[in-house]
Order: C-alpha cells, then structure tokens, then sequence
C-alpha cells in the first residue's frame, strides 16, 4: 500500500479499497470527517486510477436550453422564468437548427439539451426538435431533458412513462441527463425544490429508461442546506440502482450556486468541500466507471485539482451556460477545447476526447506539444440570449 496512506488514520479503509470491498456508509462518514484531506485525496485517485488509468477525459459539446419557462418555482433555481417576466425565451426548432449547425463546425459530438417545464409547448414540440438535430447530422448524440422533464412530458401527452421514453428514443433521443436529483431525502428536497418529482421519480424514470437500454448520468446538488448524512444517503440510492441497471454511465456532483434565488445559504460549497465530496463520491460509488469534475460550477482550477482527487472527467466545452451562470457562477461562456486539455495535462494525466458513452473519440498523447484547433471559447459564436 501506498506509504503516505500506510502512516494515515485512513489505512484500514485504504486496505478496505484495495481489497475491492465495499465502503458502508459509516465508513464514508469517517471519509468525509477526515482532517486529513490529502490522504482522502489519495485514496480516491488510486481507485480512480484502477477504474481508468491515467486517463482524463472531455466532451467537445454544447449546450441548448430550448426555453426557461418553467411552471414550477423550486427555491433553489435561478433560471426558470414566468410567462409575465420579461426575460423569459423560448427557441424555435430552427433555432435549434442553427445552433446545431453553428456547433458542428466546432467538432460537437454532443447537444446536450434542457429547459424548464413549458407550460404549453406540446409532447410533438420535443419529438420534432429531436428528429429535426438528427436530421442535421446523425452522428450528433443527443443528451437531453431531466427525469422532471420526462414527467412533465408524461403529463402533456397523457402516454405513461415507459411510452413516452419509447418516443423520445425513436426520435432520437440518445441519452438522459441527470440533472434534477438534488438531494433525496424529503425534508431536504421540500425545502429546497418542493413540487419538482420524488426521489422515487427521479430513480424510476431512470430505472425506465434504462430498462429500454438507454444510458443516462446521474447527480447531486451539495452544498446548501443538507447534511453529509443526506448526501451518503443520496449516493447509496444512486449505488442501489447502479447495482440494479448498469445504466449510469457517470456521476456529476454539483456545487451549490447561492445567488438569485429563495434559499438563504450563507456559506456555499468551499474548495475543500468540493474535494472532499468527489473523493468521497468516487470511493463509495464503486460501480460507476466515471465521475465528472463539473468545471462550470467549481471553476477550471478547482476542477482541475480534482482529477488528482477522484475525477477523471471535466466535461465540456458547453459554448454557453446558463443555469449555473444566473445562480451566480462565473463563467457562463463554454470553455476552448484547448483549454480542457491543457488542464488535464497539467493534472499529470493523458487527455481522451469522449462522446456521450464516455467512449474515446481521440486520445492526446502526454507529450504532444500542440493544442487542439479552437483555442477560442466558443461562446463567441452566441449572443442572442440576453438572459446568459
Ligand atoms: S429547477 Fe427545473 S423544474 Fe425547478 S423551477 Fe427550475 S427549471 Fe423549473
């Protein structure tokens, strides 16, 4: 074993790890609770390690929020907007289009698309849009809507869940987000997104939608009002099903953003917080192969620290942001491929360019000295949404 771990108040669970047996609860409790972060630290790389190598990877991606109307009101999101306000949007398909196509010249492999829950947009609006992006290249995967969309679609076109997630798969619906799990537990979701679909929910359409042999990610909103015990309790429903399905193809934690919304957080999410809740996640999420360190909410320095932390991912290049933007995060610009790269490279791992499946599309070797094309944020390409 690992020396620095050997001295650690952490090598019985470092010997736990590298036996390959299970972290219970408790023994993530003690994880969480460390003072010693960097052997926390350590111990998440190693098993990164055995999952992926020195690997990291990155999506060359955008992102498309079709409109913020949204008909709930969750106290913690500063995105969705009323009809009545002056600074919703909704897209039309061919602007969509558009914007597809503007992306594909970026070497896009991913839309990565979600709104709010529209109030009258109807269920043809989302199998249209999904059929007219594959109509401009095949090849481009389609990562879109949260469970509480897949709901609220349910709802619109009065079909039941596993039809509806039928439907959106012919059209072309490649993989579900995870957006939307927050935190589990009752008491925690009420005060913060009360109205917005159970955990039950959450876990059943992706039960579903799995069942059909589709692939999703999943995540977790931390760092507001919830306990470290809620966020275990989170992790071992995410495991549970993981165990059931195989179907989630990575873990993304979301840092908490404070501003421009009903919940009254004091102290966001630190640095050491973040740290702390990827290693932690990548240990006890044993049966994931993957977990994204989220640069848009931690910030590319933080992000890049974690891939020595656990994370093996930093997800993509997004060309425009605008849900964590309005809730306070820097940013809101996508992030030049080339960027990403350097990143990963300055983090001591080899960079790979994956698709949606986490697949490798083109991996970098450690020392080739050049930078992928668009050293560029690509958020130029976009500024028709006064909103970002
Ligand atoms: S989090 Fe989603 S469902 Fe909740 S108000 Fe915002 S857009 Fe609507």
């Amino acid at each position: 074993m690992d020396f620095i771990l050997q001295q650690s108040e952490l090598a019985d669970l470092a010997r736990k790890v590298e036996a390959g047996t299970r972290l219970e609860t408790e023994d993530a409790l003690r994880l969480y609770h460390t003072p010693d972060l960097n052997a926390l630290g350590r111990l998440a790389a190693l098993a990164n390690e055995r999952k992926v190598g020195q690997r990291a990877s990155y999506i060359v991606n955008r992102y498309i929020n079709y409109s913020n109307y949204c008909i709930l009101s969750c106290q913690f999101c500063s995105f969705a907007r009323k009809k009545r306000d002056g600074d919703g949007f909704e897209l039309s398909i061919e602007e969509m289009e558009t914007k597809a196509r503007e992306a594909l010249a970026l070497g896009i492999t991913e839309l990565h698309i979600v709104g709010g829950l529209h109030p009258s947009l109807p269920f043809g609006y989302y199998t249209d849009m999904l059929r007219a992006l594959k109509a401009v290249d095949s090849n481009l995967q389609l990562k879109c809507f949260t469970a509480v969309e897949i709901y609220h679609l349910a709802r619109k076109s009065k079909l039941p869940l596993p039809e509806v997630l039928a439907a959106l798969k012919d059209a072309g619906l490649d993989s579900l987000t995870g957006g939307g799990a927050e935190i589990f537990r009752k008491d925690v979701r009420d005060a913060i997104a009360k109205g917005k679909e159970t955990a039950a929910q959450y876990l059943e359409a992706h039960r579903t939608w799995h069942q059909l042999g589709g692939r999703s990610t999943c995540t977790m909103l931390f760092g507001h009002v919830e306990t470290v015990e809620d966020r275990l309790d989170h992790l071992a429903e995410l495991r549970a099903l993981q165990d059931e399905t195989g179907g989630f193809t990575g873990f993304i934690p979301l840092p908490y953003q404070p501003e421009n919304n009903a919940i009254a957080v004091t102290h966001p999410p630190t640095g050491n917080d973040a740290l702390r809740t990827i290693a932690v996640s990548r240990l006890f999420l044993d049966n994931f192969d993957h977990l994204t360190a989220y640069w848009v909410g931690l910030g590319m320095k933080l992000a890049e620290v974690a891939l020595s932390y656990g994370a093996d991912d930093l997800h993509g290049t997004i060309v425009e942001e605008h849900i964590f933007k309005m809730a306070g995060a820097g940013g809101g610009r996508g992030q030049a491929e080339a960027a990403l790269v350097k990143a990963i490279r300055e983090a001591g791992k080899t960079p790979v360019q994956r698709n949606t499946f986490y697949e490798p599309v083109r991996e970098w070797e450690a020392e080739t000295p050049e930078a992928p094309g668009n050293s560029k944020p690509p958020g130029i390409l976009d500024d028709n949404l006064a909103t970002a």
